[in-house]
Parts: structure tokens; sequence; C-alpha cells
């Protein structure tokens, strides 16, 4: 195999169109195909940019696009049950604020930019198989059309088709014992306008954050044993859901109130929070995955985004500096792998304690004001995380 001079990406939510401008810059031509033909969706979805995060999207000039449409957040501040403050993350010295925006915003931003850069992103393209030849590798899609290049890469978040193309066997994406949930509320509540907000409430976790037009985003993690897909939980109408949160709240400040003013219309259900178990095989042939596809951490990292941002940027870098797709992918995998999975380890802490039921719910919220200033200071939690820098001109080594 010689040198990569064209991609074809699968996938255009967060990695796709940022993997596509990294090739972009690292001289390789790429297009991205998107399974869906409309960038519509629903409200809910909502997520942070770490400073690593903005900062690799500085390198395809996509910084200032995603600061436009997102909300500085310097702070992260725990609360118990009651609405009593105790504790605070702070930002980290030195770093500028996290961006919390709506995931839609987010991918229309990216999209936006990279057709401005001359990136063809084709909608209504769903991937469905992919052959490899001497001549390069063909996508053949649900539509019936297909395309050639010289790699293939799998943009294609948790569920990807790519990654079972690469190995049949590779797992798929593992349920936690916790419901997801995202909303706004039509009510304003006292709260810091930088500053997102994390609940331990007696019987479950609830974020929340003042959005500039007055009303408050939240989401909920509610301790819940049954897995329960996307689809499975809008079974249920949202009616019912915002019924059960309004019991499992009742006596919480100021959940209770955000729940008392949020419309079922703007109730979104995720089902089961979701993580990817270690990938076995990343790359195969002219085959490689990015993102989600490869490594989601779970949202409670607050990194998924920032992550897949990260390894397009550096996928690209391998690319361009190395002399084939097999030794670039290499190289890819060996950067990335020891970061991410990092990364999905201190998340997973996260998820047991969010989902330990009840009273030991209550205990985290007692003993989190000491694990603040011992081992959960800020620094030390997240300062490798967000302090994670790509040097694009540097050249990547074998
Ligand atoms: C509720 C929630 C909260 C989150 N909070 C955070 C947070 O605070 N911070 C953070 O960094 N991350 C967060 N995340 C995670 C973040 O959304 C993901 O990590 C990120 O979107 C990954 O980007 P991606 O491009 O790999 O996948 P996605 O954004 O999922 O994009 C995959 C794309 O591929 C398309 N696709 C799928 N299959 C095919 C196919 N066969 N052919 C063509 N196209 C296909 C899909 O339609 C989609 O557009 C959160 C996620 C959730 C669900």
């Amino acid at each position: 195999m010689t040198k990569v001079s064209t991609a074809l990406v699968i996938g255009g939510g967060v990695a796709g169109p940022v993997m596509a401008l990294a090739l972009q810059k690292a001289g390789i031509v790429a297009a991205v195909y998107e399974a869906y033909s409309s960038t519509a969706d629903t409200i809910g979805g909502m997520l942070t940019v770490a400073p690593n995060g903005l900062d690799a999207l500085a390198l395809v000039g996509a910084d200032e696009a995603v600061r436009s449409v997102g909300q500085p957040m310097s702070s992260m501040i725990m609360a118990d049950g009651r609405g009593r403050q105790i504790g605070e993350f702070p930002g980290l010295v030195g770093l500028p604020p996290s961006r919390a925006l709506w995931r839609f915003d987010l991918c229309r931003v990216l999209r936006d930019h990279a057709v401005a850069a001359g990136v063809p992103i084709h909608g209504g393209k769903r991937l469905v198989n992919a052959e490899e030849s001497a001549a390069g590798i063909t996508a053949r899609f649900a539509d019936g059309s297909k395309a050639l290049a010289d790699i293939l890469i799998g943009t294609d978040g948790i569920r990807s088709t790519v990654r079972t193309l690469i190995d049949p066997a590779s797992p798929g994406p593992r349920q936690l014992p916790l419901l997801n949930f995202g909303a706004i509320s039509n009510m304003t509540v006292p709260a810091r306008p930088d500053a997102m907000y994390f609940v331990f409430g007696k019987q479950a976790f609830l974020g929340y954050w003042n959005q500039p037009d007055g009303r408050t985003g939240w989401f909920s993690n509610l301790p819940d044993p049954t897995p329960m897909t996307i689809a499975q939980a809008r079974e249920q109408s949202a009616d019912a859901w915002l019924r059960r949160l309004r019991e499992i709240y009742a006596d919480e400040a100021p959940a209770r109130d955000l729940l008392a003013h949020t419309e079922p219309e703007n109730l979104t259900s995720f089902g089961s929070m979701e993580i990817m178990p270690k990938v076995p095989r990343w790359h195969r042939g002219r085959m490689v995955l990015v993102g989600d596809s490869a490594h989601a951490p779970s949202s409670s990292s607050g990194q998924g985004a920032s992550l897949a941002i990260e390894s397009a940027i550096q996928l690209a870098q391998c690319l361009r500096d190395l002399p084939d797709a097999p030794s670039a992918f290499s190289r890819y995998e060996s950067l990335r792998r020891p970061r991410v999975e990092k990364v999905a380890a201190r998340a997973a802490k996260t998820n047991t304690g969010k989902a330990l039921g009840p009273v030991a719910t209550r205990m985290m919220g007692l003993l989190m004001p000491l694990a603040l200033k011992t081992v959960m200071k800020a620094e030390k939690t997240l300062g490798a995380e967000q302090r994670f820098r790509i040097d694009w001109d540097e050249t990547v080594g074998v």
C-alpha cells in the first residue's frame, strides 16, 4: 500500500466533519457520508466541549464556530438534595472554560464549517458494506450507490457498522444501570451563569445550568437495573416519564421546581446510559475507527466529543507523516488508546457512584466535601485530560 491520498469518512456527527477537515489540512482528499439526510434533532442532547477539545478544534479553524453556540462553563458545583452547596470543581488555572451546548448545534456548526471549507458531505448515505481491492476500498450504501477511495474511516458512532466490518466479533455498546434524561425547564433557578450544578439527590443524580434565554437546562441519571434502548424508552410517553421523575425528586430543591416547569415536549429520554467496552481492533486493512465507534467513555466523562475530535486530528497527522495506511493506523492507535482508556476508567468510577442507590448516594453527598479537598482536587482529577495538546507541526514518528 502506498501513501494515502483519498478517504471516505463514514458518519457526519461530531468526529466526521473534523476528520475531513483535518485530512484536508494533511493534503488528503476526503468526503463525508452520513446516514441521515437532515441534521434535525430533538431537544435534550446536551454536552460539553472541554478545553482540550476546543484546542484541537482550533487546529482545523472550528473553535470559534463552536464557541459561538456554546455557553462558557467555568465551574462545576456539587450540591445535595436540599440544594446546599457541598463543593466546587473550579476551572483549571490558565485554561479557557469548557463550552456547554446542544449536540445538534455542535454537529450543525461543524458540518457548516466543513462545507464552507469545501468538504463534500453526502446525506442519506447509510453504509452497509465495504470491499477491499488492490485499487482501494469500495463503500456500499443502503441506497445502492457506492464510493471508492484509498481508505475508509468509521466515524459512525457507538453503533458503528465499520467496527463490525473490521471485526465481526467486536463488542457492541454496554448499557449501564442508569437511565439518562435531558430537558429544558421554563424557569430560572438561582444559579451562577457560568457554572454547571451537579446534585447528589436522595434517589437520583441531577445536573442543571442556567441558559441565556432565562430557561434552565437539566439532565437526570436515574438508577434502574433494567437495560433500555432509546427506542424502548420512547415507547413510554414523555408525560409518563415526567410523572415518574416528579415523584422521585418530589422533595428535592431545585429539581422539584425544574420538573414542575418542564413541558413533556421538552424532555428527551435516552434509555440506559451506554459505554463502549474495550474495542480489541481499531483497524484492519484499509479501515479504521475514530470517535465513539472506537472509544465512547459514557456521557459522565464530559469528554466523549472532545476525545473524538482529538482522535480525528491525530489520525490525520499520522496519515500525513507515515508512509502508508497500516503504519499510520498502528501509530494512531498507540497514540490514542492509553489516553482514551484512562478517561473511560475515570468515567466508570463516576457512573458507579451515580448507580449506587439512595443510601450510598446520600453517603457520596456527605463524603464529597472531604473528597474535593483531598483525592478529588480539580487539577489532579481533570488536569491530564484538559491540558492535553496536539502539536500539529510536530512530525509523528513510527
Ligand atoms: C446524553 C449524552 C450526553 C453527553 N455528554 C457529553 C459531554 O458532556 N461531553 C462530551 O464530550 N461528550 C458527551 N457525550 C458524548 C458525545 O455525544 C459523543 O462522544 C460524540 O458525539 C461522539 O462523536 P462521534 O462523531 O464519534 O459519534 P456521533 O456524534 O454519534 O456521530 C456518528 C454519526 O454517524 C452516523 N452513522 C451511524 N451509522 C452510520 C452508517 N452506517 N452510515 C453512515 N452514517 C452513519 C450517525 O447518524 C451520526 O451522525 C454525550 C452523549 C450523550 C448521549
